[in-house]
């Protein structure tokens, strides 16, 4: 492992007034780091990316060096256009169009047989690969100025909650990266979700920004992936059967609302530990918890999205012994959410 000094450069004038003062030169130092096969954290809408030259080898290695990411978990590709993803599939089938017309730029990754141009190592070997067009200005102009498509995954330390701010990815990758460029929090705060296409078929392979219905009202054929279901299915997206999201405190999930909350932190209390609970603003001040933290009101789904991470973040080993969270309704957003949330906890339920 390479030792580096982690510059943090901001952006946030692009991201927030439309003026390139500062951002852009940001901007060119990341892109001559990339070109260089380098890696450098940059923003996008659902969360902060590590990004490095997905047809470098080179590149690739130190994306999965600095995260400690299992060598058998394919990256996704960043484009900066529809015409850029063709440039690297054998096909562009009619549904993936369809897609990519309606949901980029924006949280959708298509999953698509690849041409073989890219580096193997970003496709872990298979004969796919996951494309998307992040809504994002400066993840836009970085992939442009470089003139490579960008392979990123999220920037953290393999297992982690996601970053959705500059300050998680310093958190995780301060001197194993050369560079952040930081531009604010992410808006979603959630990954894309991902789905592979074949025969006019849309799969979804994991759950995201872009939700179940949207994705129904475009294609014809929509289904969530068996493995998303049943546990016990062997995963097709391969970065599924990792620990993921895991905070530093032990999360369990609370099946129902803030009564059983309260009730699950009582037990708690009589076993002698320390709780912690992820909550709504409307709960303020009545689970009895020792911390709470808020991820919006219960009303505002994509709140709850933009804030789980840094909310998951926020818990910290010796201040609670145990994390709880009540499970969301799994519409809309909330099929990503309690997605991670089932993740995270690895599947634990609180005792009632
Ligand atoms: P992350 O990089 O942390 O956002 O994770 C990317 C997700 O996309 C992981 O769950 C990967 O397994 C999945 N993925 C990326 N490329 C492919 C592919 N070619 N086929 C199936 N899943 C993929
Ligand atoms: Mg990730």
């Amino acid at each position: 492992m390479e030792a580096h000094k982690t510059v943090t450069r901001s952006v946030d004038n692009l991201v927030h007034n439309n003026v390139d003062t500062g951002a852009d030169r940001a901007i060119a130092e990341a892109a001559e780091l990339i070109r260089n096969g380098e890696v450098v954290a940059f923003p996008t809408e659902t969360v902060y990316g590590l990004g490095g030259d997905a047809t470098s080898d080179e590149a690739i290695r130190r994306i999965f060096e600095a995260k400690g990411r299992p060598a058998d978990n394919p990256l996704i590709v960043h484009v900066a256009s529809i015409e850029d993803a063709a440039r690297w599939t054998l096909t562009l089938p009619k549904t993936a169009k369809d897609l990519m017309a309606a949901f980029w730029p924006g949280p959708l990754t298509i999953v698509l047989p690849h041409n073989g141009t890219l580096s193997g190592a970003v496709t872990a070997g298979l004969p796919t690969v996951g494309l998307r067009m992040p809504d994002h200005p400066v993840a836009l102009r970085l992939i442009e100025a470089s003139g490579r498509p960008l392979a990123a995954p999220s920037g953290n330390r393999s297992g982690r909650p996601s970053p959705t701010e500059a300050a998680h990815v310093e958190e995780d990758l301060n001197g194993r990266i050369p560079m952040i460029l930081d531009g604010g929090p992410a808006g979603v705060g959630l990954e894309s979700t991902v789905v592979e296409v074949t025969d006019g078929q849309v799969t979804v392979l994991r759950p995201g920004g872009v939700t179940l219905e949207a994705l129904r009202e475009v294609a014809e054929h929509v289904a969530i992936d068996p493995s998303l279901l049943k546990s016990d299915e062997a995963p097709r997206s391969p970065g599924m059967k990792y620990t993921h999201y895991a905070p530093d405190v032990p999360l369990y999930l609370v099946e129902g609302e803030l009564a059983a909350l309260k009730q699950a932190i009582r037990k708690a209390k009589e076993d002698g530990l320390l709780t912690g609970a992820i909550i709504v603003n409307e709960w303020a001040g009545l689970t009895g918890a020792h911390q709470e933290v808020s991820v919006g009101s219960e009303t505002d789904l994509a709140a709850v999205g933009r804030e789980l991470y840094r909310a998951l973040r926020q818990f910290k080993t010796g201040e609670v012994d145990m994390l709880l969270v009540c499970t969301f309704p799994e519409t809309e957003l909330g099929g990503a959410i309690m997605n991670r949330l089932e993740k995270a906890s690895g599947g634990k339920k609180a005792r009632l």
